[in-house]
C-alpha cells in the first residue's frame, strides 16, 4: 500500500512536470495538493515519507482528527481546506488550516475576518468561483467576483491569493480552467487552484498553480454521502 502511494506520487509529479514543460512553465510554479479525505493517517504518513508536504481535506472535523498529530511530527506540512466551511467551524478551521480554498460567501468572509483578527492566524484564502453557474454548487458567480474582492480583500483585509473552481462534471473542464485563468488575470490574482485526478494535466497547461489530486495518489475512496 505505502509503496503504491510512493509510486503514484512519483507518477503524478512526473505528469505535472511533463505538462508544465509542454506549456513552457516551470514545474516549481505548481503545488501538488494531495487530497487525503477518507484516507487514514498511515496513508498520509506514507505520502509524507515519499516527500509530499501539501495536503487537502474537505471536512474540518475529519482533518481535526488526523492532522494535529501529523503536523507535530512533520513541521513542514501544509494543510488546505478544499470543502465547504460552515461559520460555526471557522475558529477550528483558522487554527488548523494553512490555506482555505473555499471562501464562497460574505457571511463566511466576515466570520473569517473576525477570527483572524482575534487569533492572529491568517491562512491564505482562495475565492471559490462557480464557473458553471450551477444552482446546487457553492461559489461566487463570475460576474460578482470584483464586488466580492472589494469586500473580502479591501474592506475586510483577508489574505486573498487566488481563485479556485470545481467544473461541472458533465462539461469539458478545459473551458472552465481557461475561464478561471482569465478571471484571475482580470482581478490581478496570482494563484489558480484547479484540476483533479482526471484532468490535472490540462489544468497545468492552462495555468494552474495548485492541483488537487486525490484518487490518483491514494487510490479510490469508499462512497460517502455528499458533504
Ligand atoms: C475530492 C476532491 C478532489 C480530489 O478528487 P480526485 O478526483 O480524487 O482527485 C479535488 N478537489 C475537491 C474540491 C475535492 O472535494
Amino acid at each position: 500500500m505505502s509503496q503504491d502511494i510512493q509510486q503514484n506520487l512519483s507518477d503524478v509529479r512526473q505528469q505535472i512536470a511533463a505538462a508544465a514543460d509542454k506549456a513552457g512553465r516551470r514545474e516549481e510554479e505548481i503545488s501538488l495538493v494531495a487530497v487525503s479525505k477518507t484516507h487514514a493517517a498511515e496513508q498520509i504518513e506514507a505520502a509524507l515519507e515519499a516527500g509530499q508536504r501539501v495536503f487537502g481535506e474537505n471536512r474540518v472535523q475529519e482533518a481535526q482528527s488526523k492532522f494535529p498529530a501529523l503536523k507535530t511530527s512533520w513541521p513542514g506540512l501544509e494543510l488546505h481546506l478544499i470543502g465547504p466551511l460552515q461559520t460555526n467551524k471557522v475558529k477550528e478551521a483558522v487554527g488548523l488550516f494553512d490555506v482555505i480554498q473555499t471562501l464562497d460567501r460574505p457571511k463566511l468572509a466576515q466570520a473569517l475576518a473576525r477570527e483572524m483578527q482575534r487569533s492572529g492566524s491568517r491562512p491564505d484564502c482562495f475565492i471559490q468561483v462557480n464557473t458553471g453557474e450551477e444552482t446546487q454548487k457553492s461559489g461566487i458567480a463570475p460576474a460578482d467576483i470584483e464586488a466580492f474582492l472589494n469586500l473580502t480583500r479591501d474592506d475586510l483585509g483577508l489574505p486573498v491569493v487566488g481563485l479556485m473552481c470545481i467544473p461541472p462534471i458533465d462539461e469539458n473542464p478545459a473551458l472552465h480552467f481557461a475561464f478561471l485563468n482569465e478571471l484571475a488575470r482580470r482581478s490581478r490574482l496570482a494563484q489558480l487552484s484547479m484540476g483533479m485526478s482526471a484532468d490535472y494535466e490540462q489544468a497545468v497547461r492552462l495555468g494552474a498553480t495548485a492541483v488537487r489530486v486525490g484518487s490518483a495518489i491514494f487510490g479510490s475512496r469508499p462512497a460517502v454521502s455528499p458533504s
